[in-house]
């Protein structure tokens, strides 16, 4: 790499072919926005579209919105633009409910497609909510069910034996960033005949990701962090196709039903993907998620992985050389492969030291006990800012400024 310094990353900049995208996004001024993996920033057609879905389809056309505005349509509308960003077949992916309702969802099919076997494997390091679906569907199911939780990713094919019906793996792990080989284990998961269940909440518009290539069996993940739908907007589920016409979930609202409107008093499952819906979907919500996916269209998305990757070399180089000896340690996989598009740090006083940073309109976030968490979106997110974010970071930590008691009340969201 070329000597970094502020001018060098600037010329870098002015020729990345994504940087047109960051006009797309309203984001204030003074910020440097590292946290687009846990809230994504406003995409400048969603003020829009959804003040237009407020005005006009629902204060305007009131109920014939339904089908005068498609609100009908829009959890398959939505799932078929974020089939596109994950390598899913057609039909395969729905827009709804929550990633964790999803993940019970997709979990109860999966067992059912696995009668005989009793254990779901993940990782201990995973997403605490993805381990209490596990638990509280096991609970419900009494079938004795079982959570195998694997240390670390090099332990799972001792975790695979006759017993295990579902490997359940986030795909990017929300702490460190670690990026799973999703073809290799859902390939070692498939020998020892258990399906594959993957949470993409930190890959879909981080990375690249190739579902049906990798052969995949189920999917969820989330609407608000890099596909910047919006504050808990509407979460996805993908169900392969070869298991759609066996899968059942057992959310069966009227939403899953073959005719929802005969208002047959038997449930009958629809077919297909829309299978995996429950009720009626936050048309407001939805909207928004709708019109963020529409950025997608125009990405590249393996020019979307060259500057990821790019971002986070150089602010690991850039923390590991000019913080160095401040007390700070690489919590992310160094090699890029591995890695997702973010980057923690730990640091024993992360949470004040986060406080700090952001005050100084650094945004990251902080994951308990000791993580600095950041965020790197390559949609809006400049080289320059990297460069200005470690001096922050530099200044803080040289000066100890984050040691003031307003840095230390902790927020009831960190
Ligand atoms: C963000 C995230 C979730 C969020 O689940 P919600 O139901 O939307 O609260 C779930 N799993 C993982 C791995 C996440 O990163």
């Amino acid at each position: 790499m070329t000597a970094l310094d502020r001018d060098a990353l600037a010329a870098r900049d002015a020729a990345d072919p994504l940087a047109r995208f960051r006009n797309d996004f309203e984001l204030p001024d003074g910020v440097i926005y590292l946290d687009g993996n846990s809230l994504g920033p406003l995409p400048r057609v969603v003020r829009e579209r959804v003040a237009a879905c407020v005005t006009e389809e629902w204060g305007t056309g009131l109920i014939r919105s339904w089908n005068s505005a498609g609100w009908i349509d829009l959890p398959t509308k939505a799932g078929g633009k974020i089939s596109a960003l994950i390598g899913a077949e057609p039909e395969s992916v729905v827009a709804t409910d929550s990633t964790s309702v999803n993940l019970f969802k997709v979990l109860a099919a999966a067992l059912a497609l696995r009668p005989d076997r009793k254990v779901i494997v993940s990782e201990k390091s995973n997403f605490p909510t993805d381990l209490y679906m596990v638990e509280g569907l096991t609970e419900l199911f009494g079938k004795g069910h079982e959570l195998r939780l694997i240390e670390d990713p090099s332990k799972l094919p001792e975790a695979l034996g006759k017993d295990v019906a579902a490997v359940m793996l986030t795909h990017v792990n929300y702490r460190s960033g670690y990026m799973h080989d999703m073809a290799a284990v859902t390939k070692s998961g498939h020998e020892a005949g258990a399906l594959a269940i993957w949470d993409l909440a930190h890959s879909a518009g981080a990375v690249p990701v190739d579902l049906a290539g990798a052969g995949a069996d189920f999917a969820v993940g989330c609407g608000y962090k890099y596909l910047n739908g919006g504050p808990g907007a509407p979460a996805f589920a993908y169900v392969a196709p070869r298991h759609q016409e066996a899968a059942r979930q057992p959310l069966t609202g009227w939403f899953s039903h073959k005719a929802p409107f005969a208002f047959d008093h038997r449930f009958e499952a629809t077919d297909g993907i829309k299978r995996f819906l429950c009720g009626t979907p936050p048309v407001l919500a939805m909207t928004a998620l709708d019109a963020a996916l529409d950025l997608w269209s125009e990405v590249d998305m393996a020019a979307l992985r060259e500057k990821s990757v790019a971002l986070t070399e150089c602010f690991i180089e850039l923390v590991e050389s000019r913080c160095a000896g401040l007390g700070l340690t690489l919590a992310s996989p160094r090699e890029a492969a591995q890695r997702g598009s973010q980057v923690s740090f730990a640091h024993e006083s992360g949470y004040p030291v986060m406080q700090a940073l952001i005050a100084r309109g650094v945004i990251g976030d902080f994951r308990a006990p000791d993580l600095l968490r950041f965020g790197f979106t390559p949609l809006y997110t400049r080289f320059a800012d990297v460069w200005d974010a470690v001096t922050h970071l530099e200044d803080i930590l040289r000066t100890r400024c984050w040691d003031r008691p307003e840095f230390h009340a902790r927020a009831a969201v960190t």
